[in-house]
Formats: C-alpha cells, structure tokens, sequence
C-alpha cells in the first residue's frame, strides 16, 4: 500500500524566532551570529532571515564575511536554550497528528500520517492544518511536502519555501525532476554537481538517460541511489522513536571529501545533528561508531564504548569522533562517506535543559 509521508521544515528557524520576539526586526536583514565588530571577526552564521539571504548570506559562512556582503545586517547572538525550548513544542505539536515522527533537526521532521491520530485521509489537508496549528501555536511559518516516500516529500518542502505546501504524487514525479537542476538531488554537493556536470548531468532529464551501472562506475554506491531517485524510488522508512536501535548521521561524498578541515567540519554537523535527535526523544547512548568509506570503497568504523552514558553534546561527540577518526589509517585523505552513531540506547530519566553551545557560532 501506498505511504503517506510528510517532510516538515521551519522556515529560517533560528531567525524567525528571533523576528518574532524582536518586532522591530521586521523587514531587516537579520543574521543569527555574533557580531563579528566585537568579536574580532570570529563567529559562524548559524541562520540567517529571508532578507540577508537576499544578499547571499546563508547559514555555515563566517560571520565576517557575512557582514561584508550585508553591512546593515542585525547581528543578534544564538540563544539555544530558547530555540530548544520552541523545538519541544514543535515536536509536541507533530505527535498529536502520530507518533510515526522522525526528527532530522530540531526545525525539521519526516512525518509518516498514513494511519494518523486524527483520522484525516487526505495527506494535503493535513498537511494544510499541521500549518496552521503551528503557526497558531508559535507565530512560526513552515514548509511542508507531501508524497509517498521520504525522498520525495523532501524534495516537496524544498521546492517552495517559505509557506509552501508541494505536493508529489506518483503521475507527477517525472514532471516535477526532470526540469530541476541536478544540485537539488540528494546526496548532489558541489563537487558531485561539478563531476555531474562534466559528465553532461545537468538536469533530472539528463540523469534519467543514464544506465544503473554506468552511474554505479562513477559515483559508487550513490550512483545507485541516483538511479533510484530519479525514478521516483525510495525505501527508506520512517523511524519513529520506538524503533531505533541507534541515531545516526551519515553523507555520502561521491566526489571526494579530501582535506582535514572538510572532515572536521562535517564531523561537527553531524555530531550535532546526532545529538539534536537524542535530545528530542529524550534518550541517550553509551556507544559511539564513526564510519568513513575510502576510495576503493571500503566502509572502516572504529567504536568507543563508555560504561556510563555520553552526554548529548555536540561538542563532545565531536571531540570523540575526531579522536576515532585519527585512529583510522587511511593510505589518502578521500572519504566517500563519513558518518556518525550514538547506540547502546536508555531513555533518559529526566530532562536536562542545558545545551552547549559551540564556540564558533
Ligand atoms: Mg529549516
């Protein structure tokens, strides 16, 4: 049977918490960083409004360069414990509708409401009051995309932000992939998007030409990934709490992650999404994995077992995992995949408020 899945994204999270507790911040371009006037220049954009992105700021870049492309910008320092707080409720929010709820981030969320709490057969209709109760609710805007698979319901919330409702269903898929430009594809960063390219890949139309083991040639494992996606495929499930075993974070490099600093600032991303899903289901783990896959191909994990359970902080899953990663001897810095798991799983017993916060945003 088909599955009704919805992909759920706060738009520009961080930032529209802070316009809506700042009214004055209306129509402003207003980034989520310190400013780097006072910090001499240190600091990384951990969000930033509609209006700054206007000026090509995004989230990841330094926060000096940030101010040189938008010198009028608001620079208003990251409060976690607040947009922590506004998560939970988001997520409350999510579960009144089921409890088949997988959250990604703490402003994101895949959603399978095939059987759902309220009864509602209609996938956009739901789609529609999920929108609105949180709007309702937190005064924050959303985007949403509904289709029959993860995948695809992904594509769907990033096809129309802000405020957008996309809905993909099967007789739409060709029509709705093949005109994007092949960066929109999962698993498509730049230098993939680059070797893409070269290849004469530069739409969805472009990669449907292609066979399954001429893409396999090129990108590995992702090359199969693609062939699937493409034509509209996707088998992952979505893992609400009571199913998982572990919490990872994991991205395939089809062309290459080839330098210390690539590794370590992904390292970081991912110890930090990995931590932000434990927070939100309230569990915690005593087991770190990390995974990488070298050229050749061949997937390596080193683990590193605590007898007591490792704080849900980034900070230190990340100094565990670069620890793990120098311990791994590899003949050429070129990972195809670099990934982290917290396993060895407990509920926590009671909820710790306190989250660190990284230095650098
Ligand atoms: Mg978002």
């Amino acid at each position: 049977m088909e599955r009704k899945i919805l992909h759920i994204d706060m738009d520009a999270f961080y930032a529209a918490i802070e316009m809506r507790d700042h009214p004055q911040y209306q129509n402003q371009p207003v980034i989520i960083a310190q400013d780097p006037r006072k910090t001499r220049g240190r600091g990384v954009v951990a969000t930033a409004n509609y209006v700054a992105r206007q000026s090509g700021v995004h989230s990841a870049m330094t926060a000096q360069e940030a101010l040189e492309l938008c010198p009028t910008a608001i620079f208003q320092p990251p409060d976690f414990t607040k947009y922590k707080a506004v998560s939970q409720a988001f997520h409350k929010i999510l579960h009144e509708y089921t409890d088949q709820v997988e959250p990604i981030a703490f402003d994101e969320a895949y959603l399978d409401v095939t059987d759902n709490k309220k009864g509602i057969e209609s996938s956009l209709v739901l789609a529609r009051m999920l929108q609105h109760q949180i709007y309702a609710e937190l005064r924050l805007t959303s985007s949403v995309g509904v289709s029959y698979n993860k995948f695809l319901a992904k594509m769907g919330s990033e096809y129309c932000k802000p405020i957008g409702i996309t809905i993909i269903k099967a007789d739409d898929v060709k029509d709705f992939l093949y005109p994007l430009e092949i960066a929109a594809f999962r698993g498509v960063g730049k230098k993939t998007a680059l070797k893409m390219k070269e290849l004469g890949i530069q739409t969805g139309a472009d990669l449907s030409q292609w066979e399954e083991l001429d893409l396999i040639r090129h990108f590995g494992k992702m090359g199969h990934v693609f062939y699937q996606q493409i034509r509209g495929i996707d088998q992952r499930k979505v893992q609400g709490k009571r199913q998982r075993k572990s919490y990872s974070s994991e991205r395939t490099y089809a062309a290459g992650l080839t330098t210390r600093a690539d590794v370590e600032n992904q390292l970081r991303r991912q110890a930090t999404r990995v931590s932000e899903r434990l927070q939100l289901d309230q569990r915690q783990g005593k087991t770190l994995v990390i995974k990488v896959r070298n050229q050749q191909y061949e997937t390596i994990t080193k683990r590193y077992t605590q007898t007591t359970y490792l704080a849900n902080d980034p900070e230190e899953l990340y100094q565990h995992a670069q620890r793990l990663f120098s311990e791994i001897e590899l003949e050429q810095l070129d990972l195809r995949l670099l990934g982290l798991t917290v396993t060895n799983l407990a509920e926590k017993e009671q909820e710790n408020l306190q989250l660190p916060l990284w230095d650098s945003v």
